[in-house]
């Protein structure tokens, strides 16, 4: 039945055709400005290929189909209704965990009755073709699943953020993946159980192995190279179903993610081998002392912050997480037409790896019409704030520590920062002098004679300070 399936030319047409939209739906997805349009390729490449899929494949009535559906759907909507802004990284790593898990069922599915699948010859032995993609397919599921589990844990906080560093990981990493390509190539020669399910638990094993040294600020480049592995698990699975829009849509998730770890990487400065290998950044455990209250600093008003920013040339905002938690990126863009009326030049930094998921601030503002021509990425702005009066920075902390710079035990070391601190002026809005960011570090910039401190929630900071501002 596979192979009637994928050798019908309309069914080929219909997945070229949702491969198309989801080629331009990346393209879309891009830029800001497009990604609207982007998104609606995607959803029509997706409904294409469902409805081709349930049109084609038998194997379950389609009252069964409707109600799978309907429950997937259903958790689906409530989810993506209840969830807030800030819990979006968690969430996606979740669904990273199903894709990982739904490519591990498959492959063992397939494995248990390869003859369901087409991948058996006369004798009941599966193909040798079929036994290299089932083998790939359940181990890059099976690192994704357990890999992403770790993610979600240390992102919703239910595990510390803090690396957890096994002595000589390194080498029992390299170990475990060794034994899993041997095992897989040993799989061509013999299908017995243990094999099978030696890679399948070895797999979950290295998961768990490569996720757990991550901590500080390495995350976000564990989550888009997970966000890659889940494309590859899938094409994994579009290989042992025979479903050409399965494997093209995984090709496109798994060398999205890929491109977009590589440059995180670079962002963060970084090794794109080392992230792979797992454990990076992983010996610096410690890193500074947690927020330090005892050392002088200065705390402002919102009319200190009003008056300063109304009187300036330039102000450059830098939001971060806190930003998120407030929500107050409406506000913040009352702020700054407001000051614009002033007269001031008014600009957005962000940092790369600024809140908790990558281009989070950069949707956030983009949602509050920010325009696009004030927001410039880290490389292009970051010489400015040499040139600035006032660096207002709102919810950000690990992005603008210059310990990054300086102090080679903090698990931020290596990571660019925005030079915050250049300005004439740094104000820093923030609930306590307590709290840290996500690396759990101090930053040294709180106490520095230039920098005033507005600790309030941060939405309703700057609500005070449009208030002084009329
Ligand atoms: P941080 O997590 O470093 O700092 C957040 C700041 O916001 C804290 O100072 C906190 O202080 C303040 N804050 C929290 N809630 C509020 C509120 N309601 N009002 C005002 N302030 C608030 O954020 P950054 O954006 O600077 O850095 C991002 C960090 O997250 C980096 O370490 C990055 O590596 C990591 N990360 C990033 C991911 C990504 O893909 N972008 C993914 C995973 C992790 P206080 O509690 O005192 O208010």
């Amino acid at each position: 039945m596979h192979e009637a399936i994928a050798a019908n030319p309309w069914v080929s047409l219909a997945y070229l055709i949702s491969g198309v939209l989801f080629i331009l739906a990346l393209r879309g997805l891009s830029s800001p400005a497009s990604s609207r349009r982007g998104n609606n390729f995607g959803i029509v490449g997706m409904g294409i290929a469902v409805v081709t899929t349930l049109l084609t494949h038998f194997n379950a009535t389609i009252v069964e189909i409707v109600i799978a559906i309907a429950i997937g759907a259903g958790i689906g909507l409530v989810t993506a209704r209840k969830i807030a802004m800030t819990a979006m990284p968690q969430l996606v790593a979740a669904f990273h965990s199903l894709v990982g898990l739904a490519a591990v069922l498959v492959a063992a599915a397939a494995y248990l009755n390869p003859q369901a699948f087409g991948i058996a010859d006369a004798a009941g032995q599966i193909l040798a073709v079929s036994r290299i993609e089932m083998g790939l397919g359940v181990a890059i599921g099976a690192i994704t699943f357990s890999g992403s589990v770790i993610a979600f844990l240390k992102l919703n906080g239910n595990m510390s953020g803090k690396p957890i560093t096994l002595p000589a990981r390194h080498v029992i990493n390299l170990g475990t993946l060794a034994a899993i390509l041997g095992l897989i190539a040993y799989f061509l020669t013999d299908q017995s159980p243990w094999v099978f399910w030696t890679v399948t638990a070895l797999s979950f094993l290295i998961g768990f192995l490569l996720i757990i040294p991550i901590g500080g600020a390495d995350m976000p480049v564990v989550v888009s190279m997970l966000n890659s592995y889940s494309g590859w698990a899938a094409a994994a699975m579009g290989f042992t179903l025979h479903n050409t829009a399965m494997i093209i849509t995984g090709a496109l998730v798994g060398s999205s993610g890929a491109i977009l770890s590589y440059i995180m990487c670079r962002a963060m400065n970084r090794s794109f081998i080392s992230v792979i290998a797992g454990g990076f950044g992983g010996d610096s455990a410690g890193g500074a002392a947690a927020a330090a209250t005892d050392r002088p600093w200065k705390r402002g008003s919102s009319e200190d912050a009003a008056f300063l920013m109304s009187q300036a040339e330039q102000v450059i905002i830098v939001p971060g997480y806190g930003m998120a938690v407030a929500q107050a990126q409406h506000a913040l863009r009352e702020m700054g037409d407001k000051l614009k009326e002033h007269g001031v030049t008014v600009k957005y930094a962000i940092h790369p790896v600024a809140g908790r998921m990558p281009g989070h601030m950069n949707v956030l503002l983009a949602e509050a019409n920010v325009p696009y021509d004030d927001v410039f990425e880290l490389e292009d702005i970051n010489s400015e704030f040499a040139r600035s009066d006032v660096a207002f920075v709102i919810g950000a902390n690990d992005v603008t520590n210059p310990a990054a710079k300086t102090d080679k035990s903090s698990p931020i070391y290596g990571m660019p920062i925005l030079d915050v601190e250049k300005a004439k002026t740094v104000l820093f809005v923030k609930r306590s002098m307590g709290g840290v960011g996500y690396a759990g570090v101090d930053n040294d910039v709180f106490y520095r004679d230039n920098t005033m401190m507005l600790l309030a929630d941060a939405k309703k900071m700057v609500e005070e300070i449009v208030k002084s501002l009329d």
